[in-house]
């Protein structure tokens, strides 16, 4: 581990039958062993409750804790996550281990970080049993109070679903056809708190019984189950674990996203990247390897995007389990003699390197809504279109932002936007009051926001906000949709902008009125020929835009570039296309990343003058070459503290790779 530069192990985090080997037992000599040992080397740990896998004497003593899908099949013992989120045996067992581990620990060196769980809602997101059945009613009664409520909430009189008892209400089980589609996103919200409130059982014991240790939980990036919002309120460190696929032409764009999500939930805290893959993963059908120097492109990728911190699953490959075809960074044959080894090695000397950047944000002006809410309710089925999608909409915006390198932060559409010249707001479907309210206010005030079709079509009760759509918006677009026009998978629609050039979009269309708006772009043929496409209103001191279709990316660009230019958001840095960029400012300065994710070497402008921190070099010229998938960091000349002091402040190069990222991460912790 010294080799590599680790200062931070994330350990136990499966370990609960280990602990545990018997109800009320706990044997943690093995545990104490491997601390001690990490601590020896100088090692911190990230210590887990290793409560994600109920032991099997567990489930033999409560069967009843065993979750259920909603066709009613029991899932058993024998892989992992088979707990009912909302069982008291589960919940109680596994906070006696939180509290054994707290006792025990909270006072070892080592330990710098608590892990709770692992992965929550991975496998298992929701539970239909009846014990979930009469915690959800539980839930439902603290929301609605009265049963005569829940049925004006739900909707019930369509389809004779009237509840005339608190007893007769069910978790959404399989049923003939679709579901009560509010009862399904009052599941979804439910389902998302009950794991929370597991989470939250242990979070109590190691807070009481090892005070001042920061928690974490790991996230699964854009994990649809889970409210994130709500989830990294309660943690202290956010941590992420993030998988993309090798194969996938536009992993590099999902893994910024990803390090982009990550730094709007912590809002300031800090946060690391928990796991990633040194080479190939074990779960897809074809678990492509990564070629060589993509490991190190992605994980400086998530240090520009705000992580301080940068670990992986796993480290020694398993010989046996589930898992033992998923890479390691020591792998099953010699280390000597394999490329992912060599790769964490010197990525443990390139961490040590960038202490400084530590602590360090992303100044972005520009603004993606997101909601999961209203993510739940767009997905819900028998919908105009059952292609909608919250993350392609997400993409299709985000997509235009990564090429042109406009840093940008995700944020709830009902938290302070003022910090933003640009808000976009993709497929916003449901929208309470609060949020439509400062949207409002954010444009009146002087803002631009961009948003796109089927937005502001139902309230939180998932019921349809009448009197035009997009009800609550339709006098700050100056417009009015007064139908949908879907359209089939394949099927294009022309759209023509107003200087002649043509554009496309697919997906979507709209039928569009506006009363006030300006036609930006209509569509160009069939029964929506000459409406407007694309369309723009000054709105008090601001600008709102709206898109009655997916564009295609490069009309997409035409009029993100347009709205960008015109609330004079400038682009972080610009060079060669398949370059990434991203300004990271710390108190010690301020860095330019270059992530070169082309295949080719390329030449790429920099500041003069400025300190490339991976190879020490001090730039003579202002421009730089990047091999393939190599990244140069830039301390830019003035821009803090002298590139000298930060020269002399960097460890001495025989101990280089011991200190790393993770450590200053946990100084600042
Ligand atoms: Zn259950």
């Amino acid at each position: 581990m010294r080799e590599a530069g680790v200062n931070l192990v994330s350990v136990g985090i499966f370990s609960w039958s280990r602990l545990e080997p018997v109800p009320g037992r706990y044997d943690f000599e093995w545990l104490d062993r491997v601390l001690d040992l990490l601590h020896g080397g100088g090692i911190a740990a990230d210590l887990a409750t290793g409560t994600a896998s109920p032991p099997p004497w567990l489930v033999h003593q409560h069967p009843e804790l065993l979750p259920m899908l909603a066709d009613g099949v029991r899932l058993h013992h024998g892989a992992r996550q088979h707990y009912c989120p909302s069982s008291p045996a589960y919940r109680d067992a596994a906070a006696r281990l939180a509290e054994a581990m707290a006792t025990h620990y909270h006072d070892h060196p080592a330990l710098v970080m608590w892990h709770v769980g692992n992965e929550y809602g991975c496998h298992v997101p929701a539970c239909y049993c009846d014990v979930s059945a009469a915690d959800f009613r539980s839930w439902l009664q603290r929301r609605y109070q009265s049963i005569e409520e829940l049925n004006r909430a739900w909707g019930t009189d369509f389809w004779s679903q009237r509840y005339s008892d608190w007893a007769e209400v069910i978790p959404p089980r399989r049923t003939p056809t679709w579901p009560n589609p509010t009862q399904s996103l009052d599941f979804q919200r439910f389902s998302s708190d009950a794991l929370l409130e597991c989470y939250e059982a242990e979070r109590r014991e190691l807070a009481e019984h090892a005070p001042g240790v920061p928690i974490t939980t790991n996230f699964m990036s854009f994990f649809k189950p889970l409210d994130y919002w709500k989830w990294s309120q309660r943690e202290d460190v956010v941590s992420n674990d993030a998988y993309p696929d090798p194969d996938d032409p536009e992993s590099g764009l999902i893994a910024a996203m990803n390090g982009d999500l990550m730094r709007s939930l912590a809002r300031g805290r800090p946060w690391v990247l928990m796991e990633q893959t040194p080479n190939r993963v074990n779960w897809r059908p074809v678990n492509a390897a990564k070629p060589p120097g993509l490991m190190r492109l992605w994980s400086l990728q998530q240090v520009a995007r705000g992580a301080d911190g940068i670990l992986f699953f796993q480290w020694r490959q398993s010989r046996a389990g589930a898992e033992k075809w998923h890479s390691a960074m020591v792998p099953h044959g010699a280390p000597e003699h394999s490329r992912a080894w060599q790769e964490v090695k010197a990525l443990g000397a390139d961490l040590g390197k960038l202490d400084a950047v530590c602590g360090g944000g992303v100044d972005a002006q520009v603004a993606i809504l997101l909601d999961w809410e209203s993510w739940w309710a767009l997905e819900l089925p028998s919908k105009p279109s059952g292609e909608l999608r919250q993350l392609d909409q997400v993409r299709a915006y985000y997509r235009h932002l990564f090429d042109a390198n406009v840093a940008a932060d995700f944020a709830h559409p009902t938290s302070d936007l003022t910090p933003y010249k640009v808000v976009l707001a993709p497929n916003l479907y449901l929208v309470g009051e609060a949020a439509a309210g400062n949207l409002d206010q954010y444009v009146k005030a002087g803002g631009t926001l961009v948003m796109s079709f089927f937005s502001g079509i139902v309230d939180p009760d998932d019921h349809v906000r009448l009197g035009g759509y997009p009800a609550p918006f339709k006098e700050l677009l100056g417009l009015r949709v007064e139908d949908f026009l879907p359209l089939a998978p394949g099927r294009q629609i022309a759209v023509e902008f107003a200087d002649g050039s043509q554009g496309g979009g697919d997906l979507w269309s709209e039928l569009v009125t506006p009363h006030g708006a300006e036609e930006i772009a209509t569509f160009g043929s069939g029964e929506l020929a000459a409406r407007p496409a694309v369309t723009r209103q000054h709105y008090g001191e601001g600008t709102a835009y709206y898109l009655a279709t997916r564009l295609d990316p490069p009309s997409m660009s035409r009029v993100l570039s347009e709205v960008l230019a015109r609330a004079e958001v400038a682009p972080t840095w610009s060079g060669p296309a398949g370059v990434e960029a991203v300004r990271r400012d710390s108190p010690q300065g301020r860095f330019l990343f270059l992530l070169n994710h082309g295949e080719e070497e390329v030449e790429a402008p920099v500041p003069a003058g400025g300190l490339e921190l991976l190879s020490g070099e001090r730039l003579a010229s202002s421009s730089i070459t990047l091999a393939a998938r190599g990244v140069a960091i830039v301390l830019e000349p003035g821009s803090g503290p002298s590139a000298e002091a930060v020269e002399a402040a960097r460890v001495p190069a025989e101990h280089a790779g011991e200190g790393s990222l993770a450590e200053a991460g946990e100084r600042d912790a």
